[in-house]
Formats: structure tokens, C-alpha cells, sequence
């Protein structure tokens, strides 16, 4: 592999040359930040079983499970705050250059981080919100955890007394087609697609990259760990997602001010 900087040169030139830049990350990009990512030590997903969308429909232990989970994971999330790399993503927005981010996480830190609300496409869903799975209101779910003690971890719709479910996609739950069919949208048109801190594992998302490099898109990996697509990368980085995104952010800075 190249050094670091030769890297970071070959990737100034690509963003260059590009006029259509998107990011796809994963839970890679947000462990900086405090939050475990799915395969490592110490996180929530660690702790607990899969609870799957047809138990948590159909079982109510299963759902008080479920919401336990999710109180944890929400309290500390709570505490988290955008890192580097999610701020450089918000600046290259800010710049005119990064179209689209795509996103597996649900942590919502793109969003705190300020890239726009109609540039993210979140394609497991939030964790920023509850909804009825009757009616479809919408609730905020730093309140729903602080009343599940009262409720015996099964809270319900006060509008029609539907069950609530975390407004994350569940295993086994359909994929939002909205958000899905957006991101293939965007991977259509994009020439360069930064892949941040994704082990390309879970399907469908993984398969956004692959759409995009397979329409002739370059890919940027920065992941720590190899995945099994890493051949469709022109540069990749094992560094730190922060690490990376703030040399590229820095380098773009001097490019415009030269
Ligand atoms: P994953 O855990 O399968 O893979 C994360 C990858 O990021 C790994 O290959 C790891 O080597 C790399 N990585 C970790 N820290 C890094 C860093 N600082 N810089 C660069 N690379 C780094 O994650 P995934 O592919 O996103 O799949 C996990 C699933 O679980 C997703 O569907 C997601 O919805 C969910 N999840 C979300 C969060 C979150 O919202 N923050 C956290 C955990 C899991």
C-alpha cells in the first residue's frame, strides 16, 4: 500500500475530477464517537439476542426484550456527539461538493453533525423516533424510553392504542422502499462514492457500493478492516475514519485557497 499521504493526494485528485460525490457509511464511521460497531466488544448488540420483526410482532416478551435494548442503546446514544468525520461530510456538503449521504446507521449523528435532512438516506430507519405500527404516529424516542418502566416495556399509540415499535428496520423487517430506491437513485448518478466504516456484510445495503462501482463510479474505501469488495476501490485507508476525512478536508481547503 501507498503512504498515507501519497494516498491522500490520489484522493484529492479523484474529488477533483468528480462532479457527483456521495458517501455510503456504516456503524465504522460512528465509533469514534463513542458508539460500538456491530462486530467489536462492548456493544449493546453483544449483550443482547436478535429480536426479530415477526417476534416482536407476535410475542410480547419478545417486546419488552426488544424495548430494553433499545432504552440501553438510546441512553447512550444520548451522550454521543458527530466526530470528525462525520463533520467533514457536513462541510463537504456545505461546499458543494458531497450530493448524498447514505447511510446504514440509525444513530441520526449525520444529522447532528448538519449535513441537510434531504441529503441523508437512512436505510435502516432512526433511532430518533417510535412509531405506532397501527396508525403510524410518530414519536420521539428519548421520551418513549422515560415512561417504558410505567408501562411494563410495552408502550402503546394514545391515539388508537396500536403497539409502538423503535422506528429502526428490525431483522426480518421489509426495507423502506422509499429510501431504497433513493439510494439507488443516487448511485446512479454519483461519479465518486466514499465508503466510511462499513464491513459490507449486511444485504441489502451493501449492495448500494457495488450498484455504484458497477455504473462506473470510483470508490474511496476508509474502513479498518478488509471487506470482501475491497478490489472495487481505487484508494482505500485502514486509518481512523476521522483521521482520514479531516486530511482530505484539509487538503481541499488548500487547494481552494491556492
Ligand atoms: P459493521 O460493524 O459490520 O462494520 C463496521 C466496519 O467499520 C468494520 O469493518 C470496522 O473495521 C470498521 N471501522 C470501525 N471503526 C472504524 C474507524 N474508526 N474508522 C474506519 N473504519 C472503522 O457495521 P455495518 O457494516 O454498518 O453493519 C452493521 C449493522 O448494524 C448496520 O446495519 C447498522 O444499521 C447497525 N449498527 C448501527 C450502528 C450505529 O447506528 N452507529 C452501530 C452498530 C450497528
Amino acid at each position: 500500500m501507498e503512504g498515507f499521504r501519497e494516498r491522500i493526494q490520489k484522493s484529492l485528485s479523484i474529488i477533483r475530477d468528480s462532479s457527483y460525490i456521495t458517501a455510503f457509511t456504516g456503524a465504522g464511521i460512528s465509533t469514534e464517537s463513542g458508539i460500538p460497531d456491530f462486530r467489536s466488544p462492548g456493544g449493546v448488540w453483544e449483550r443482547y439476542r436478535i429480536v426479530t420483526y415477526q417476534e416482536f410482532l407476535s410475542s410480547s416478551e419478545a417486546r419488552k426484550y426488544y424495548w430494553k435494548m433499545k432504552k440501553e442503546f438510546t441512553e447512550q446514544l444520548l451522550r454521543c456527539k458527530p466526530n470528525r468525520a462525520h463533520t467533514a461530510l457536513a462541510e463537504l456538503e456545505k461546499m458543494g461538493l458531497l450530493k448524498a449521504v447514505i447511510t446504514q446507521n440509525i444513530d441520526a449523528l449525520h444529522h447532528k453533525a448538519g449535513n441537510s435532512p434531504e441529503k441523508i438516506i437512512e436505510l435502516h430507519g432512526t433511532n430518533l423516533y417510535a412509531h405506532c405500527i397501527q396508525c403510524g404516529k410518530r414519536y420521539l424516542m428519548e421520551e418513549v424510553i422515560k415512561i417504558l418502566e410505567d408501562v411494563n416495556y410495552e408502550p402503546r399509540c394514545d391515539e388508537c392504542n396500536g403497539l409502538l415499535k423503535p422506528s429502526t428496520v428490525a431483522f426480518g423487517e421489509p426495507m423502506p422502499e422509499d429510501e431504497m430506491k433513493r439510494a439507488l437513485e443516487e448511485a446512479t448518478k454519483t461519479d465518486l462514492m466514499f465508503m466510511i466504516g462499513s464491513s459490507l456484510q449486511v444485504e441489502p445495503a451493501a449492495s448500494i457500493p457495488r450498484f455504484a462501482y458497477h455504473r462506473g463510479a470510483k470508490l474511496i474505501f476508509i474502513n479498518r478492516a478488509e471487506t470482501p469488495y475491497d478490489y472495487m476501490a481505487t484508494v482505500y485507508f485502514r486509518e481512523p475514519a476521522s483521521e482520514v476525512m479531516d486530511a482530505l478536508l484539509n487538503g481541499l481547503k488548500d487547494l481552494k485557497s491556492s
